[in-house]
């Protein structure tokens, strides 16, 4: 791989920057309409959804506080290992409090599952779920998403958050990658 050149590994750019931040934007006000006069804690889900948090955080025109959670489900490669560890947990205490979780994708949906059920046995006043992306599978999951930018088809998609093997979390698209990547 050309180090260089990131962007020309993209054959297929399927969300532009444009798209995405005027997508957050419509979701933020949607947010700002339903937990009118709630404080929402926004909880981003490392590292993917670092993009996704900055910008429809910005993307508010009221109060809010941020926190963070890092959760493993996924090994380096495409494929879910079916295994949710929780390596870095909230440091807010969510007592009486409206969670909002941000994440960039789900896929078969198995770590927001997980995790909604660990959030809510702490009490907190709700728990809602905001993703930029959803592919099919997660549909079938007894998950229920408030929140969703897009439905896409099932491929591996990356930018914007969405690394392979830690690449490509730096591209402000959204896209597939050339097959050359992969081999
Ligand atoms: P799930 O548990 O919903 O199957 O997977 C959730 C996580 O898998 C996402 O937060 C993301 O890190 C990773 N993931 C799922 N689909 C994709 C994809 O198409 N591209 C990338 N880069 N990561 C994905
Ligand atoms: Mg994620
Ligand atoms: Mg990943």
């Amino acid at each position: 791989m050309d180090a260089s050149d990131v962007e020309s590994d993209l054959v297929n750019i399927l969300f532009t920057e444009e798209q995405i931040q005027a997508k957050l934007a419509e979701l933020a006000k949607q947010i700002e309409a339903d937990y009118d006069g709630k404080d929402i804690l926004i909880v981003g889900i490392l590292r993917g959804a670092v993009m996704v948090m900055a910008d429809l955080a910005r993307a508010f025109h009221r109060h809010l506080e941020m926190d963070w959670m890092a959760v493993s489900s996924y090994g380096s490669g495409t494929k879910s290992s079916g295994v949710v560890r929780i390596l870095k947990d909230l440091d807010t205490d969510i007592t009486g409090r409206h969670v909002l979780i941000v994440d960039e994708i789900i896929d078969t949906g198995l770590t927001l599952s997980w995790l909604t059920s660990n959030l809510a046995s702490r009490n907190p006043a709700s728990v809602e779920i905001c993703t930029l992306l959803r592919k099919p599978e997660a549909l079938r999951m007894p998950i229920d998403v408030k929140y969703v930018g897009w439905d896409i088809p099932n491929e591996f998609v990356v930018g914007y958050g969405l690394d392979y093997q830690e690449r490509y979390r730096n591209l402000r698209d959204i896209g597939t990658l050339a097959p050359h990547v992969y081999s």
